[in-house]
């Protein structure tokens, strides 16, 4: 009896934990093929664990610390096109980008995917806040080369000026030169007339330096993007300054985000539009 009840109880028992177990495999399965939908997943993977990309940043880099010498000793190299014809007899410095040129935040856009975000402030701002963002390959060294070869560092960064802070600290925490008697951090709206582009920054310290080299991951880092330029603008505009990549501007990789996602998306972020759609219009199959 005990038998045949057990028997029918668990019957019953079984069917109810198949379809529940069944409804788990499905619930499981769909957010699991969510999140691995997100489009940034395979790009801070190859920043996060490539060997290809520490290869990439350091020889970036190597070749940046070779230039220094040359630019250093060449009264007329400089290298920022607000300079105009001026610099010749001002003190050297450099200009280098923040956010993936110097301090690596793949660990953000980790939480991002996991947390099934997009970019959220909030999740940004705790992360600039926590200032523990690992140093991009080969960012210190050439930094300490240029400070012992009596260069001014500069660091332009879109960053809000809110977060000078946490910045300093996340960059002194990886041993970059920070000059004390001059403030060399210069983020977004610090100053009346810092935009986003960061083109007025660039004048302010060429008014005042002789710019040996600008390094950054981004092609606003080193000229002045329309804000409607499309892609096909946007490597015209690098290549018509073909000469200086590699001889005074050098671009890190960043697979991640940037202006060249902004003009893919033509700047509509809008709800109702996915991001890997508009994206999937942009292929070239030929
Ligand atoms: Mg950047």
């Amino acid at each position: 009896m005990r038998n045949l009840m057990g028997a029918s109880l668990g019957l019953g028992d079984l069917r109810r934990a198949g379809a529940w177990m069944l409804l788990s495999i499905l619930w499981v399965a769909a957010g699991c093929a969510t999140r691995h939908q997100d489009e940034r997943l395979h790009s801070t993977l190859w920043v996060q664990t490539s060997a290809e990309y520490v290869v990439s940043a350091r020889q970036v880099y190597a070749m940046a610390v070779e230039d220094l010498g040359v630019a250093l000793r060449d009264p007329d190299w400089n290298v920022v096109l607000e300079q105009g014809d001026r610099g010749a007899d001002l003190p050297p410095a450099i200009i280098v980008d923040i956010d993936e040129t110097v301090l690596d935040n793949t660990g953000h856009a980790a939480r991002a995917i996991i947390a099934r975000e997009g970019f959220v402030q909030e999740i940004w701002r705790a992360w600039v806040r926590e200032a523990a963002a690992p140093a991009v390959p080969g960012a210190v060294d050439y930094l300490r080369h240029a400070e012992a070869m009596g260069i001014t560092v500069f660091f332009i960064s879109n960053r809000s000026r809110d977060m000078e802070e946490p910045t300093r600290k996340n960059l002194q925490a990886i041993g970059c030169p920070l000059r004390k008697d001059i403030d060399v951090v210069m983020l977004q709206e610090e100053q009346p007339g810092w935009g986003i582009d960061k083109s007025s920054r660039r004048a302010w310290v060429a008014e005042r330096f002789r710019v040996l080299e600008i390094i950054g991951d981004d092609l606003r880092d080193f000229v002045h993007v329309p804000e409607d330029s499309d892609d096909t603008a946007r490597v015209a505009i690098a290549l018509s300054h073909q000469a200086r990549w590699g001889d005074g501007w050098y671009m890190l990789p960043n697979p991640i985000y940037g202006g060249w996602e902004e003009a893919l998306m033509k700047g509509e972020y809008a709800e109702h539009v996915s991001p890997l759609e508009r994206k999937f219009e942009h292929l070239e199959t030929h």
